[in-house]
């Protein structure tokens, strides 16, 4: 379908584009990408009177090492975040998501923004305890990816700012897996568990991080998993007994693909051979 008749700016810096959105009051969007949002124009799901596209946005792009984290621009594309093999698990969940033409195209920031449960990298922000920098007219806060995602599509970007840049701590040592599973390999996920696992110097599980995709509304950490094996040992039989958590406090929701019941068997199931996984490569 065609979308309802809308204006549309693409500023060079990010105050001209912060000044835009405000100017063109509640029904003005951000276009990043353009693979969430023009979808739902199309479908007249979404009718914004203004877009304020980002891509000449200087310094929204970049992706640096810096103090033990990584700082990520929001424009930074899926492509590019999977590229970045120091990005571990982010890089790994970056290039499961769709194909190459929607890889090249969407973006970090816009991702995180739009809040779709069924979203690779939100899962992935919130295990490894990243925050994004939210800019407004009032300033820059920091927001912890705890904090971030607050409902179905709905995170803690107010309506006139924009998500500029990710922090994802960089997680040295630890071993990683991501299990997506879906019905042909560029769907989006029925659901998908991502892990990392680092280990002490006896073997035993030091650190471990459990997140889930599309469990419910917004991404959840499994962290009854985690609390059964943190400072245990990491035997088939411990994560098998420990994997058996993965679906507590969950609410997946039930689609044309999968019952809730399905999808908690899957959390299960994958749960444990991400971590099997994961903890042979840490
Ligand atoms: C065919 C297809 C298959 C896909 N498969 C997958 C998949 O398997 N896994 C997956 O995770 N994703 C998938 N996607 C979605 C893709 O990852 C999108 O790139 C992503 O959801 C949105 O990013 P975007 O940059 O395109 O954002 P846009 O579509 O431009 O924006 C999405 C929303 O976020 C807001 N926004 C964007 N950037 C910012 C910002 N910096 N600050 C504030 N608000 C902002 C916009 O206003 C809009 O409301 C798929 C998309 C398509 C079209």
């Amino acid at each position: 379908m065609i979308p309802v008749e809308f204006d549309y700016v693409a500023p060079d810096s990010l105050d001209e584009a912060l000044t835009a959105l405000r100017d063109g009051g509640e029904d003005a969007k951000v276009l990043a990408g353009g693979h969430s949002l023009i979808p739902l124009m199309k479908l007249r799901l979404a009718a914004p009177t203004l877009l304020v596209d980002l891509r000449r946005v200087q310094g929204l792009t970049g992706i640096q090492r810096e103090n033990g984290h990584f700082r990520i621009g929001a424009m930074a594309s899926h492509y590019a975040v999977s590229q970045e093999p120091g990005l571990g698990l982010a890089a790994l969940a970056a290039s499961t998501i769709a194909d190459p033409q929607v890889r090249y195209r969407g973006t970090l920031g816009g991702t995180l923004a739009h809040g779709d449960p069924a979203s690779d990298m939100p899962a992935i922000l919130l295990a490894a305890e990243g925050s994004v920098t939210v800019r407004g007219a009032e300033g820059a806060r920091e927001v912890a990816a705890a904090d971030f995602f607050q409902d179905y599509l709905t995170t803690a970007v107010g309506e006139h700012e924009i998500l500029t840049e990710i922090r994802l701590p960089a997680m040295d040592g630890y071993g990683f897996a991501y299990e997506k599973f879906n019905r042909r390999q560029e769907d989006w996920a029925m659901m998908a568990v991502g892990v990392m696992v680092s280990k002490a110097p006896d073997g035993s599980c030091a650190d471990v991080r459990v997140g889930l995709t599309h469990m419910a509304g917004v991404p959840l950490r499994a962290t009854e998993v985690e609390q059964a094996l943190r400072g245990q040992s990491l035997s088939p039989e411990a994560i098998a007994r420990a994997s058996e958590a993965a679906a507590e406090g969950t609410d997946p929701p039930a689609d044309l693909n999968a019952s809730a019941d399905y999808k908690r068997h899957l959390a299960r199931v994958l749960c444990r051979r991400a971590l099997e996984t994961a903890a042979a490569a840490a």
